[in-house]
């Protein structure tokens, strides 16, 4: 069953390793645990429903606290302290496209909004339907599934746009293929949120993002039918599918959405490096990337990541040793952690592990072989579950994300990890924050940064917080020309500095357009862009 307040099924934990709790002590302090609301008194809080009594529509009070919040930090918040304020007023499951016409007509004559839901694993406030006086429909998509078409001539794979990570990778592999999207919040993010948002997978330096894999699909808007043909390309003026891509619900419902797959492959292989220091494994990274090595991942930490990843990964007596080797080597306490993924056939594999190998070792590298790669490549669903277990300790943690060229890398990390501290340095509060480069390219890279810090008492104290230290590092990210979203898009957390990222003339383009597809205003107002 899913958890109604935090990540993932109840089934799961994901416990802290034993010493990590002195570790966490030292760097914020002690912590008070606090007291989460009950499901039965958050159920108490949902008001009566506005909407007419309808076949396709649950009311139910649990269903739509459900579909109130999705996974950003004010969500936790607000979802762990039964203050939730605003809910949807009802939950659609459609599980036809006629299913989705009638909702798309039903909002009409009935003057609704509509929040087309996928996963609703969104950071940034997506799916969150804000205070009003029109009745709020979630259209949960995840009936909508069937993979109704595979190519295997062109490569090509239609889904049902809710279909979610697992089941979709699932029937893929069952013929022999994959899309290769892997976002860590795979286990419950959906095709159409992927396309929706802009996502990223992990291994995208392989695959592509989720924009080079949609080859094309479908949208049904309330002005009408957006179909996208799954051409190879096309100079047939621009490309309707980048507005469909980081739509965010704005313009209409994706009903199903074409991909381009890959045949499994027959090996992969995620190794270790460590470099003695991050200036040495950033420059050594950018080689291989501008050399085109054939790389499917690659993620750099700093120094304190890669401090704070040892600390937290158990196996006292395997890291031990393992840092008594590097030390000995020159590989000392400001060691940077290359996590670097090779996906192909064994040729491939082997000759651009050895062609990477040799560049890292330029650079005073040393490889460690398979087994922290291997680690982490099992582990890498299972990473949001701490977030769950470090709640209930006392502890808050969040990330943010940017892109920049390579030229701005380091200015705008610093600025971003200064800017936080100094945000909780005002409320007299110790920050732990941590980088690593991931999504890289050959002219930039994104920037991941991980915050974590002690919760207080109180709720509103813990969002304002949060809210000093977003909007501390989110000004840094415009100050050095970033953009505002790598891949959790834009939502209603950062809208507010799209405006430096796309222009006057962009934003109003970009509202014209959910005016063309939406006239009335049905489609998820409120998000991405304003008018
Ligand atoms: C722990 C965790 C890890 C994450 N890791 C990554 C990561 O590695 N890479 C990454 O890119 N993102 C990541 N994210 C962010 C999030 O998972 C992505 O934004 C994801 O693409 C959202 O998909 P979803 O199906 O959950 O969409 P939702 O959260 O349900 O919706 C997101 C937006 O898309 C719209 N939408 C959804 N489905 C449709 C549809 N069929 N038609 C029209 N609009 C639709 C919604 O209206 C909303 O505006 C992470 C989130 C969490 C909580």
């Amino acid at each position: 069953m899913k958890r109604w307040n935090g990540w993932g099924d109840t089934a799961v934990h994901h416990p802290l390793p034993e010493k990590a709790g002195e570790f966490l002590v030292d760097l914020v302090g002690e912590t008070t645990p606090p007291q989460d609301a009950t499901l039965a008194d958050a159920v108490a809080t949902v008001p009566a429903s506005r909407l007419p009594a309808h076949p396709l529509i649950q009311t139910d009070a649990e269903t739509r606290l459900m579909h109130a919040r999705g996974q950003s930090f004010p969500d936790w918040i607000a979802l762990r302290s039964g203050q939730i304020g605003t809910f949807p007023d009802g939950v659609a499951f459609p599980q036809t496209e006629a299913d989705v016409l009638t909702l798309l007509q039903l909002a009409r004559s009935h003057d609704l909004k509509l929040i087309p839901y996928g996963g609703g694993t969104s950071v940034v406030g997506h799916i969150n339907p804000e205070p009003g006086d029109r009745p709020v429909l979630t259209v949960n998509l995840q009936r909508l599934s069937r993979l109704t078409a595979l190519d295997s001539t062109s490569q090509l794979a239609t889904f049902g746009a809710g279909v979610a990570g697992p089941e979709m990778e699932a029937q893929l592999r069952a013929k022999g293929y994959t899309l290769g999207h892997f976002p860590q919040s795979f286990e419950y993010s959906t095709l159409g949120g992927w396309v929706a948002t802009r996502s990223s997978g992990q291994q995208s330096r392989g695959y592509g993002r989720i924009e080079d894999l949609f080859a094309g699909g479908k949208l049904l808007a309330p002005a009408g039918d957006l179909i996208l043909p799954p051409l190879p390309a096309s100079a047939a003026g621009p490309d309707l599918r980048q507005l469909v891509l980081g739509s965010e619900g704005r313009l209409g419902i994706i009903t199903e959405a074409t991909v381009r797959i890959s045949p499994l492959p027959e090996r992969e292989s995620f190794n270790a490096i460590f470099f003695p220091d991050f200036e040495a494994g950033k420059t050594a990274v950018r080689q291989m990337l501008q050399a085109n090595l054939p790389l499917s991942m690659l993620r750099l930490s700093t120094g304190i990541e890669t401090e704070t990843t040892l600390k937290l990964a158990g196996h006292e007596l395997l890291i031990g040793t393992l840092e008594r080797l590097l030390s000995l080597r020159g590989v000392d306490e400001n060691k940077s952690m290359l996590l670097i993924g090779f996906s192909g056939n064994r040729h491939i594999v082997n000759t651009a592990r050895s062609e990477a190998v040799d560049m890292a070792k330029a650079h005073s590298g040393i490889h460690v072989g398979q087994q922290f790669g291997s680690q982490w490549q099992k582990g890498r669903f299972r990473t949001p579950y701490l977030r769950n277990v470090l709640w209930e300790l006392g502890y808050g943690v969040d990330t943010l994300e940017t892109a920049v060229t390579w030229n701005q890398v380091d200015a705008t990390l610093n600025d971003i990890e200064t800017s936080l501290k100094n945000a909780m340095a005002q409320f007299d509060e110790q920050l732990h924050v941590f980088t690593h480069l991931s999504h890289m390219y050959a002219t930039g890279c994104s920037i991941y940064t991980t915050y974590l810090f002690r919760l207080a008492p109180d709720p509103e104290l813990n969002l304002a917080r949060w809210t000093a230290m977003k909007t501390a590092a989110s000004q840094a990210i415009v100050r050095h020309g970033g953009t505002i979203s790598h891949q959790h898009g834009v939502g209603r957390d950062h809208q507010p500095y799209l405006p430096a990222e796309k222009g006057s003339l962009g934003i109003h383009t970009l509202e014209a357009v959910a005016r063309q597809f939406d006239p009335a205003g049905v489609m998820n107002p409120g998000v991405l862009v304003k008018g």
